[in-house]
């Protein structure tokens, strides 16, 4: 078959492809629009978080846009409409225009949903969600004249913020990153305005990969294969700045390879990740889990006051890009079973006996 190049992105590599399908596997909704999953057996393309049963691995394949997958005769799924923007997107979006529209500096939440015909907490919810931001805190950078430009050339509000560097702006940052002890999620997708150093280090449990900000550990990898935790990180973060740590974070490495040996906390490690919201309740949750205990899902689950969670709870578990220090090691089956850990289930085997022998 032949078809014109020129129009598609860049070759998805293995590693890129190994991420892809950790996100699809996790239901990962921080990675739709990403990328774009396509069904080899039923030519049915999907967003990462479809709801829909997971196809093998060997059915499928993945593109970074929706046209490329159309074009090679690929149909939008009907239940996660990847076609289609996705509610908070659209709500987010018209809100957005109301607001770049908007002559008056102070446009009220209030009357804001009132035109768009939706309530406060579900405007609040779709922001949160969709940039990282309240409603009030997109209405001020708004008033940044550049943003609104770019709004009104057509493009889209993540990208609009990414482009004029919003997602960076200290006040924004700081007020999040106190609150929460981690960053708002979607406007810094990628990574992108993120400087990470990484470092690595022998463990117990093989090679140990830390990396951070200067704001706090962002991933904590295990493995065998330098080389291989290295470009995971640059995949799990396309668009951060990653390069070895040259200074500065030996005492949280010290204090991560000191629990991945089973002992307790020092002190509480500063975190900077990238996150929904409901992925930062869950992983809160989970560094509530004592020292040699365990957890199973729907126990985590009722905790978090949502006994029906139990799948997104294991999903926001897969995608804990800071093992040992969120230890969703600690979280198994209901009937005992460890179930999955991304870095495999001897070393959760493991890091659970030098837990429960130092407890
Ligand atoms: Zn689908």
């Amino acid at each position: 078959m032949t078809h014109t190049q020129s129009n598609l992105s860049p070759a998805i590599t293995p590693h890129a492809a190994a991420r892809y399908w950790r996100a699809t596997r996790a239901r990962d909704p921080r990675a739709d629009g990403t990328f774009f999953l396509a069904v080899r057996s039923t030519h049915i393309y999907c967003r990462p978080s479809c709801p829909a049963r997971r196809p093998l691995r060997r059915n499928v394949t993945f593109f970074r846009t929706r046209e490329e997958a159309e074009r090679q005769g690929y149909r939008a799924c009907l239940r996660c409409r990847p076609n289609e923007i996705s509610g908070p997107v659209a709500l987010v979006q018209r809100a957005a225009d109301l607001l770049a529209q908007s002559t008056e500096e102070n446009l009220s939440l209030l009357q804001l949903t009132q035109t768009l015909g939706a309530t406060q907490s579900t405007l609040r919810r779709a922001f949160l969600q969709v940039t990282g931001l309240k409603p009030r805190e997109l209405a001020e950078a708004l008033r940044l004249q550049r943003l609104k430009t770019l709004m009104r050339t057509g493009k889209s509000i993540t990208d609009a913020l990414y482009e004029t560097g919003y997602g960076s702006s200290s006040r924004v940052y700081e007020r999040s990153n106190s609150q929460l002890g981690m960053t708002p999620a979607t406007y810094r997708k990628g990574g992108l305005g993120m400087k990470l150093g990484y470092t690595i280090a022998k463990s117990p449990l093989g090679k140990i990969l830390v990396a951070a900000t200067k704001r706090g550990v962002s991933a904590v990898y295990l493995g065998d294969d330098e080389s291989q935790l290295v470009s995971e990180l640059r995949e799990e973060y396309p668009r951060a700045e990653v390069a070895p740590a040259s200074n500065g974070f030996e005492r949280w490495v010290r204090e991560v390879l000191s629990r991945v040996e089973g002992r307790p906390p020092h002190f509480e490690l500063p975190l900077d990740l990238q996150a929904t919201a409901f992925q930062r309740r869950v992983w809160k949750e989970l560094q509530r889990i004592p020292l040699g205990r365990t957890r199973t899902y729907s126990q985590v689950a009722r905790s978090l006051g949502k006994p029906k969670a139990v799948r997104a709870v294991a999903r926001a578990c897969a995608s804990n890009p800071v093992s040992i220090v969120v230890p969703c090691h600690r979280v198994i089956r209901e009937d005992g079973a460890l179930a999955g850990y991304r870095w495999g289930l001897s070393r959760k085997e493991q890091l659970l006996a030098s837990e429960r022998s130092s407890y």
